[in-house]
């Protein structure tokens, strides 16, 4: 697959997984409202809400396993 290093509108956060220690990114959804992604280890889904205080830096920690 090709890959496109210019900016796209499709914005997208930088996520820690603490769990698995791995690094990710969250994408923002079609509406526009949530950050959505998976950890790359365990697979879990990881969800961010714009406007939540957590989405305000680019870079976020997500615990993927309980
Ligand atoms: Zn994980």
């Amino acid at each position: 697959m090709p890959i496109d290093h210019r900016q796209t509108k499709r914005r997208f956060l930088g996520v820690q997984f603490v769990d698995c220690q791995v690094y990710g990114r969250l994408y923002l959804n079609a509406e526009g409202t949530v950050y959505t992604g998976r950890c790359p280890r365990c697979g879990a889904t990881v969800r961010a809400r714009v406007g939540d205080e957590g989405t305000k830096c680019r870079f976020f920690l997500a615990a993927c396993r309980r």
